[in-house]
């Protein structure tokens, strides 16, 4: 009997046979990995519930309050649900959190001091997390405009150079930060048991250094998150992994209660701290998320684990690789020219259900030097727990792919890209 699959594939989306089938042929490659997955799916489920009935959650928590925001219950619960989930004292969790970056920025900016240092132990980090250090971009109301001293120890070999990092401490360095996932570079995301090893002899040196965690893209990937290992702080965006595609908005915040009351001061005002702002309805979605998350980012992990798989049968190097174990949803593939990576974001918005009659183009996107091309057609603008793809405009063209609230969207994602590359000459099977 004739695929059904296939022929809606071919028939109504357009894809030559040639692509189902090499595409077909490479999820054979990523079947060994699914039990992994499975598992690790099934641990994050039951321990997101069963932080939810430990709250004892109620319906009536998902309504809100107006004006100050005191004594909204839900709030209240968003934010132990998220430390009891990360196993941490206490969590800052608000649909006004901008994004990741902006969750990250609060984090740094409420804990350091005009003279402290701040190091970054994991190389450079993310484009726009060097706006707001002062690295790059504008100086006004940068870390560094307001006195705060910076440097960053480079990975070795893709890891965290522990006796560099050592080396590096002064007696003013008061917080270490960690990017977790690749962001816009070449290397792997860093696991747990390497966040681990660094933050233990850290800690054993001086246990009063700060260690903070960019966990964006990282929640749920693994079994344990790296509050689960000794980290501080560690902050993130609900429009990725942790709102399940749900969430509308926002950003969360989640480490030791001393640190975390004084970041809620940075974000509402010293003395309210946490006990205003508003939800403004957004409680439900931001639950239902969190309870989806564990089984979307399975299956955001398959899609990456897909183009793992189809790129690398091409010759393209890919980050990580098929056997690398993943610690964030990302599949970066080095395509080398301007040219694929336009063609690879144009299929992925093709494959969108919202947006798809659009073409992504390169442009001067906020907190980024170099133009990006962000292909994302989702429910949630912008969000990229969704299927997306976005590259920025520089040597050697990276395409970073991520998300996909289901799998067989992830799929249709990857035909539509590799028939674009195919028809345009710029890959042959
Ligand atoms: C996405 C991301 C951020 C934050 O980006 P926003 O778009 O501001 O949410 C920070 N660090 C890394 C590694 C990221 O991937």
């Amino acid at each position: 009997m004739e695929n059904l699959a296939t022929d809606i594939l071919s028939k109504r989306f357009g894809i030559e046979k040639e692509i189902i089938e090499f595409v077909n042929d490479s999820e054979k490659l990523i079947l060994d990995k699914k039990e992994e997955i499975g598992k690790i799916r099934q641990y994050n489920q039951y321990k997101v519930l069963s932080a939810m009935q430990e709250v004892r959650l109620t319906s009536t928590d998902f309504n809100w309050t107006t004006g100050y925001g005191y004594g909204d219950i839900g709030r209240d619960k968003v934010e132990e649900i998220y430390s009891l989930v990360f196993n941490t004292e206490d969590a800052l969790v608000r649909p006004t959190i901008a994004s990741g970056t902006h969750a990250l920025a609060l984090t740094l900016s409420g804990l350091l001091l005009p003279g402290d240092e701040l190091i970054y132990i994991t190389g450079s980090p993310y484009d726009t997390l060097q706006q707001v250090i002062g690295t790059k971009g504008r100086p006004e109301g940068t870390l560094i405009e307001l006195g705060v001293k910076y440097s960053e120890v480079p990975l070795k070999d893709n890891k965290i150079d522990i006796e560099g990092v050592i080396r590096a401490i002064k007696p003013n360095t008061k917080m270490m930060a960690i990017q977790r996932s690749t962001g816009y570079s070449d290397r792997r995301a860093l696991t747990i048991e390497e966040i681990e090893k660094a933050v233990t002899a850290i800690k054993k040196v001086n246990k009063d250094i700060i260690i903070m965690v960019d966990n964006c893209y990282g929640e749920f990937v693994d079994y344990r998150e790296p509050t689960d290992v000794g980290v501080d702080i560690m902050a993130g965006s609900l429009i990725k992994n942790p709102g399940g595609g749900l969430a509308l908005s926002g950003g969360y915040i989640v480490g030791k209660k001393e640190l975390v009351e004084r970041v809620a001061n940075r974000s509402t005002a010293p003395g309210l701290g946490k006990d205003t702002g508003l939800t403004f309805g957004t409680t439900r979605t931001t639950l239902q998320g969190l309870f989806l998350a564990p089984h979307i980012v399975a299956e955001a992990v398959k899609g990456a684990l897909l183009v793992a798989a189809v790129y690398k049968r091409l010759g393209f190097e890919i980050v990580p690789e098929l056997d690398d174990k993943r610690s964030d949803i990302i599949q970066a593939v080095k395509l080398l020219n301007r040219e694929r990576v336009y063609e690879f974001c144009k299929g992925i918005q093709e494959a969108s259900a919202v947006d798809s009659q659009f073409t992504p183009e390169a442009w001067d996107m906020p907190g980024y030097e170099d133009k990006v091309i962000m292909a994302a057609g989702g429910f949630i603008e912008g969000s990229s727990i969704e299927l997306s793809a976005d590259g920025p405009m520089r040597e050697p063209f990276f395409a970073y792919y991520q998300g996909g609230l289901t799998y067989d969207h992830c799929k249709l994602g990857v035909c539509k890209s590799l028939s674009n590359l195919y028809v345009k000459g710029l890959v042959q099977l």
